[in-house]
């Protein structure tokens, strides 16, 4: 097994070189960790790999993963012996090794690499490969059999991540994204078909169209989460749906013939190696691309120019992306997120409405997701009943001790259990909990928690919790509920509990949110044909089903005419009486159009 750092031997003492050597080893993890899972180690990798596969059982893997590597290095950093049947950990250690080696600053990934591949995607682009249907469709066909084949390994990967066996779920959402690819193969020459506009008289006779082109070479980058669920999920599942996910504004990219880079988030890292390993094996290596890593990685993309940028994140960074992206006129597309409010009236059926609001939430990655329920707003007189059912239908949902059940995730990493602590522990709010607010530190585990009329100054009401902290905020009547939203900026998700159809239409008309749920929560994402995106602080653009496609496309105006019917009215020398018939035309008065034609004014 690997075991440790000592740093490297004398024979390595070019940082370069030992960066290298780290990305063969850290390949090889890959390698090992996915054909294990896959049972598939006949595939079609370098013959160096299949040599390491082969030899995994007898080797010290580190010096393995040197020795076959270009460069021939000792096994200085990396020790003891693998256990050969357990090649999981041997990945697991690698990666270990990797952080123990690999410093921040010495980036694989630089400007110049970066600059490289945009330029080879945009050969390749300018070739016109990407353009032709055929392509198209063969690229969302091997996604479609990418997801069906490598299910297997997408469940390993995840396990790596994040320990967490907890899969059942992961079928389902594997299938989400694969109709979004089967929705995009059945539609897509319906999509790339021009549309036929109307013309007008001014340019009669004549055609007109709307014609579709791709933008060229794009890039898309990923965070680590994704929200989706209307049924308990563990963080695993999450992160699992990220990575397919993030998938999806792919597909929108190969669909309407750009060249792309995705740059998935380095959170989970065995996933994004699997999605960079499966991308190179399933599609057009000249136009599809995986990028892996953090900051540096990101950096050095958006210091290129790109056709336009994808990004999914939070706002701060979203921030870096559009400065970034504006230096070249850049278009971007930001989903962000925020704080996504549910206002409850009192006429709702009290079960049913508590159920969506914690699948909303609890059951949402336990709040870890963008369009998640960030607070409650309900009446004084209304907060007490809608309190005490969403405790009972919590213990229904989670038992008894919810720091137990499979079915809370855990907080994605103890950064995020900090923050989320300390919001609990602020002056003034810790005091507000009413339900919860037990912490597993090392296991990184928060029990649902429900809050009433924390100070609206606090972290918890300025900030997006992103996490299973639910503040419920009082008003004297429901309609107050309004002005808190809108003094908030502008979420990427409302939700409305009501049976009031005035209320509901009130909601819709004067609440501006990136999407809307009336009484249901989250759900609205999965549907194909909304738009899902912000609008203002929760982003910009929208994307799903034939959104995706126009979001990766530019809209191009053709007019279509023949050399026949050239009237010399547009030519000059201008005359009045040309001026006469141009006036009667462009105001659609055929009739005073005939008369100055024949020299006559209607008012003669
Ligand atoms: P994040 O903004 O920290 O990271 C997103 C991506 O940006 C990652 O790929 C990361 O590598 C990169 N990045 C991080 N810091 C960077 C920097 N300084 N320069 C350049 N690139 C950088 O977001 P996250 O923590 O991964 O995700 C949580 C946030 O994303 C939440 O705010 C959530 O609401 C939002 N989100 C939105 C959607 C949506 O569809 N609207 C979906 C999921 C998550």
């Amino acid at each position: 097994m690997l075991h440790e750092s000592r740093g490297p031997s004398k024979s390595i003492n070019q940082k370069q070189n030992m960066c290298e050597a780290v990305i063969a080893l850290k390949r090889y993890a890959d390698l090992w960790l996915y054909d294990e899972a896959s049972k598939d180690q006949s595939s079609s990798y370098p013959s160096f790999c299949r040599r390491a596969l082969r030899t995994t059982t007898r080797s010290n893997v580190a010096s393995l993963a040197l020795a076959t590597s270009p460069f021939q290095f000792s096994s200085g950093y990396c020790s003891k012996t693998c256990i050969p049947s357990r090649l999981k950990l041997v990945s697991t250690t690698c990666y270990a090794t990797l952080s123990a080696v690999v410093k921040p600053q010495e980036s694989a990934f630089d400007g110049k690499e970066a600059a490289l591949l945009v330029d080879e995607l945009r050969t390749s682009f300018n070739t016109g490969r990407t353009r032709s249907y055929e392509w198209r469709i063969s690229q969302l066909q091997n996604i479609a059999k990418m997801i069906d084949e490598k299910e297997k390994c997408i469940t390993e990967a995840l396990y790596q991540d994040l320990s967490k066996p907890e899969l059942e779920a992961f079928l389902a959402e594997l299938s989400n994204t694969k109709s979004s690819c089967m929705l995009a193969i059945k539609e897509l020459k319906n999509w790339m078909a021009p549309e036929t506009v109307k013309t007008s008289v001014t340019t009669f006779p004549s055609s007109a169209q709307i014609v579709s082109e791709p933008l060229g070479v794009v890039l898309v980058i990923s965070a680590w989460n994704f929200p989706f669920f209307n049924e308990p999920c563990d963080i695993a599942r999450k992160l699992i749906l990220d990575k397919i996910l993030s998938v999806e504004p792919v597909i929108g990219a190969i669909s309407a013939g750009n060249a792309v880079v995705l740059k998935p988030s380095e959170i989970a890292p065995a996933t994004s190696s699997l999605l960079a390993k499966l991308f190179s094996e399933y599609l057009d290596e000249t136009t599809i691309r995986v990028v892996q890593g953090g900051v540096p990685e990101t950096t050095a993309l958006l210091d290129q120019k790109w056709d336009k940028i994808f990004f999914t994140g939070g706002a701060r960074v979203g921030r870096i992306v559009m400065a970034a992206a504006a230096k070249n006129l850049t278009p971007v597309v930001l989903e962000l997120g925020g704080k996504c409010p549910a206002l409850v009236d009192s006429d709702v059926n009290l079960q049913v409405a508590a159920r969506r609001i914690i699948t909303g939430k609890w059951a949402c990655n336990n709040g870890q997701a963008c369009i998640g329920v960030d607070y409650v707003i309900t009446t004084k007189d209304f907060a007490p009943k809608l309190i005490d059912a969403l405790k009972t239908e919590l213990k229904t949902f989670f038992g008894e001790n919810p720091l137990k059940s499979k079915d809370v995730s855990r907080i994605v990493n103890s950064f995020h259990f900090k923050r989320l602590e300390s919001m609990m522990k602020e002056n003034g709010v810790a005091n507000k909990i009413v339900h919860g607010g037990q912490t597993v530190e090392d296991k990184l585990k928060i029990s649902p928690t429900i809050l009433v009329d924390v100070p609206e100054e606090s972290s918890m009401m300025q900030e997006e919790i992103f996490g299973p902290l639910l503040p419920v905020i009082t008003v004297s009547k429901i309609e107050d509920g309004f002005q808190v939203i809108r003094s908030k900026p502008k979420p990427l998700a409302a939700y409305l509990f009501t049976d009031n159809k005035v209320l509901q239409n009130r909601f819709v008309e004067n609440v501006s949110a990136g999407g809307m749920g009336i009484n249901e929560t989250v759900l609205h994402v999965t549907l194909k044909d909304l738009p899902f995106g912000g609008v203002g602080e929760s982003g910009i653009g929208a994307y799903h089903g034939k959104f995706s496609y126009e979001t990766f496309s530019h809209k191009k105006g053709v007019l279509y005419r023949s050399f026949d019917g050239d009237s010399d009215l547009r030519y000059p020398p201008y005359t009045p009486e040309k001026k006469r018939v141009l006036k009667a035309l462009l105001s659609s008065d055929i009739f005073g159009a005939i008369l100055a034609f024949f020299g006559f004014s209607k008012d003669s």
